[in-house]
């Protein structure tokens, strides 16, 4: 099993959630984290640290979200590891919880 970075990380992108993880498997876009299902542990650290609620294991994953399984899996293989918590980007709150942000997703 893995946890998944869902919708709600895009444009928020805190990345509280890469400090705490034991096996670095957190890989970092232009303004979106994914995590590396075949490196997660399913220690379940993550989960309480995203100040988004963006963080979800797989069985508990809304149906509505589904997709960024895949979208995980598919980004952790090109996008670099981060494993040190950064600066939150420009405007992070003001995007927290707003819908249909998939579509901003920058590769
Ligand atoms: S803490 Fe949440 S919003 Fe921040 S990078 Fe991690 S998953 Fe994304
Ligand atoms: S569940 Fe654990 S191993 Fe998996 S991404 Fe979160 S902190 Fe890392």
């Amino acid at each position: 099993m893995t946890f998944v970075v869902t919708e709600n990380c895009i444009k928020c992108k805190y990345t509280d959630c890469v400090d705490v993880c034991p096996v670095d498997c957190f890989h970092e876009g232009p303004n979106f984290l994914v995590i590396d299902p075949e490196e997660c542990i399913d220690c379940t650290l993550c989960e309480p640290e995203c100040p988004a609620e963006a963080m979800f294991s797989e069985d508990d994953l809304p149906d509505e979200q589904s997709r960024f399984l895949e979208l995980n899996e598919e980004l952790s293989q090109v996008w670099p590891v981060i494993s040190e918590k950064k600066e939150k980007p420009e405007g992070a709150e003001d995007w927290d919880g707003k819908p249909d942000k998939l579509k901003l997703l920058e590769r």
